[in-house]
């Protein structure tokens, strides 16, 4: 199948309102275009460098998600680049990311990376965190970010109730921070990768991340 098939078979399947992220990270620019050229805007990188020398040579109109986690060092390169940063991890690289859209006058969106898989070495924060932070206020009074939902990863595993459960909890929690946040802006569920996507979609996701099944496999 071509690049242009596996998208529209996707998002064919994709109910109203679920948007497509083309995880395009370790593919060259040209299949980029490709997946362009089939209608595909919104892609999604996991290095700040790579970021950085692939988008200057697509078209503008690409809606540029960043994904993956983020070096307070990298935060400006990612900066000019990222539409939206799905992966804040930390109230500091918050901050961060804050003061360095303020410096070049740009407004980015940002989505509060939830920790809920079983492996520690996935990044973001725990439920309890999370909750913490909001309550305190840390979220609110921030000039350059508009904080526009969460974003999570399952554990990997074959055990699709337990993936299930995890997205459910993710659910539950946007559910509990949009009340406490209180801000329209706050709309995005990003679950759902290739091999769990449709469970992701029946509990809530607004955006899915899809990279091997719309690409095939990553040459690292
Ligand atoms: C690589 C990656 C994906 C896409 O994974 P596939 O299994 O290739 O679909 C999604 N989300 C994040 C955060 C990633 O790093």
């Amino acid at each position: 199948m071509s690049i242009a098939q596996n998208i529209q078979r996707i998002t064919a399947q994709l109910p109203e309102g679920v948007k497509l992220v083309a995880v395009s990270k370790f593919h060259p620019v040209e299949r980029l275009q490709e997946a362009y050229n089939a209608g595909q805007r919104i892609f999604g990188e996991n290095r700040a460098q790579e970021l950085a020398a692939k988008a200057p040579q697509l078209p503008t109109d690409i809606e540029w998600h960043f994904i993956g986690h983020l070096q307070k060092n990298k935060v400006r390169m990612v900066i000019p680049w990222a539409s939206t940063i799905q992966s804040i991890d930390s109230i500091e690289l918050l901050q961060l990311v804050n003061k360095e859209a303020a410096r070049i006058n740009r407004h980015i969106k940002v989505l509060l990376q939830l920790h809920i898989a079983k492996e520690q070495t996935k990044s973001g924060f725990t439920v309890d965190e999370v909750l913490k932070v909001a309550n305190e206020g840390s979220f609110n009074n921030l000039s350059n970010v508009i904080i526009a939902g969460v974003m999570a990863m399952a554990t990997f595993t074959d055990d699709m109730q337990q993936v299930a459960s995890e997205f459910e909890l993710v659910h539950k929690t946007f559910l509990t921070l949009r009340d406490k946040l209180n801000s329209e802006a706050f709309t995005q569920i990003s679950m759902g990768m290739s091999d769990d996507w449709h469970i992701a979609v029946q509990h809530g996701a607004t955006l899915v991340r899809i990279g091997t099944d719309i690409f095939g496999q990553r040459e690292y």
